[in-house]
């Protein structure tokens, strides 16, 4: 097999089976990791994917020259975010300004990315996915919106910034918000638990991953497990999910690949009224970055960096890779049971929620509710 990038390395943004001009590459998806695998039989040597790939090309990384944390001035924009809202109001101003906006969309099962050029349609695109997303297809249309002198603002995990920015040459029109990463799963993985649960994903309407501090599938008005925190969530909090290639990111650090990056101000000590409320880390790398945030209705405080970078790991390095996870995709791989294999690697996880769902059954009411677990903050191990 021909990959091209390192094999089980591929972060999954697809560049190079959209620019391969003959379409001689697929993404290989086995949950444990992905592969852009080239037909060698097909294959013109032409290189434009190894060059583009963002795994072998490393995209230039900048140094933050300010950080900030803050939310949306609008109520409902922050309400309806998974963290303060920035990337929402960052988006409404932006095409307020006449630009359009691409991000990642959940629709009729996958996890796709949409232009956005009308700000009442924006509302459908938040909220974090925790999940990898799908941008095959984006980047020709881009870089034809660009060309055509479109100033255009892309909101995307770090791995798809880069790969955009390598397909458009850094166009002086794109505009560019990575998201803190902690790592994806494969779509499958997500789609494996949900089958288990009986839940066609292909036939979910809305599907929420989080309600600002507490992390949980929900779709609808009712979270997955009403007794704590879904097995899903569960394993992605603890970094046991995640595709070979997010275990040695290197857009995960303090340096990074677009205009402004957006996370939670994990470690903020601000009340903790405004950290119910949702309250997002700011990183600000360029002056486009400057002008995207001066433009944006948003309320901006001081954060202490170091305690900020303290408190989210992914702002040093990528996600260590947890031994029981090779057990967990193995037997996944076999078609166990989710809850199954879970059982067997966090049996404590199990037991409260068992223990959970007895009390609620015997004092209705009293038991905690809408449970998605305590997990609050992505780093169970700090620095
Ligand atoms: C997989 C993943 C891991 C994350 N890990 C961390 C972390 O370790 N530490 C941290 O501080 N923050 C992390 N975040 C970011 C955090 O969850 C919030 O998304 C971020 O703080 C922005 O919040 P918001 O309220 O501004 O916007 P939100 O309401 O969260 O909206 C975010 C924007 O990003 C887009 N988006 C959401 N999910 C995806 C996706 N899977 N792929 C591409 N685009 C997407 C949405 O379409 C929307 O435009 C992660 C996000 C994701 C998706």
């Amino acid at each position: 097999m021909i990959t091209v990038c390192k094999k089980d390395n591929c972060a999954g943004c697809k560049i190079c089976s959209d620019i391969c001009p003959i379409g001689a590459i697929t993404i290989d998806d086995d949950i444990k990791a992905y592969n852009a695998v080239i037909d060698e039989a097909r294959c013109i040597n032409c290189n434009l994917c190894h060059k583009l790939c963002p795994q072998n090309n490393i995209a230039k990384l900048t140094e933050p020259i300010a950080w900030y944390q803050g939310w949306s001035l609008n109520p409902k924009i922050r309400a309806n975010s998974s963290s303060g809202g920035l990337a929402a109001e960052i988006s409404k101003s932006f095409i307020e300004h006449g630009g359009e906006v691409l991000t990642c969309r959940f629709k009729d099962g996958t996890f796709g990315f949409e232009f956005f050029d009308n700000v009442n349609k924006l509302s459908v695109a938040a909220g974090s996915k925790y999940v990898k997303s799908d941008p095959a297809g984006i980047y020709g249309p881009l870089l034809k919106k660009l060309r055509d002198d479109k100033q255009v603002l892309m909101i995307a995990l770090p791995c798809q910034i880069a790969a955009a920015k390598a397909y458009a040459k850094n166009h002086e029109n794109l505009y560019t918000v990575d998201l803190i990463c902690h790592g994806t799963p494969s779509p499958k993985v997500l789609e494996t638990f949900l089958a288990e649960k009986g839940v066609d994903l292909a036939k979910v309407k809305e599907l929420f991953f989080r309600d600002k501090g507490q992390f949980g599938l929900r779709s609808g008005a009712v979270p997955l497990d009403k007794f704590g925190q879904d097995a899903y969530m569960y394993a992605f909090l603890q970094a046991i999910l995640y595709t070979e290639n997010c275990y040695h990111c290197p857009y995960a650090g303090f340096n990074r690949v677009s205009d402004v990056t957006v996370g939670d101000s994990w470690g903020s000590e601000l009340s903790r009224e405004e950290q119910a409320k949702g309250i997002s880390l700011i990183l600000c790398q360029t002056e486009k970055g400057k002008n995207l945030l001066e433009m944006a209705e948003i309320e901006r405080k001081d954060v202490d960096i170091e305690k900020a970078v303290a408190a989210n790991q992914q702002l040093q390095r990528p996600s260590e890779k947890p031994k029981k996870r090779d057990f967990l995709m193995d037997r996944l791989g076999k078609g166990e049971s989710f809850e199954k294999i879970l059982f067997q690697i966090a049996p404590l996880r199990t037991a409260q929620n068992i223990a959970r769902s007895v009390a609620k059954s015997i004092l209705p009411g009293r038991s905690r509710g809408g449970g998605t677990g305590s997990v609050y903050r992505w780093s169970p191990k700090r620095p």
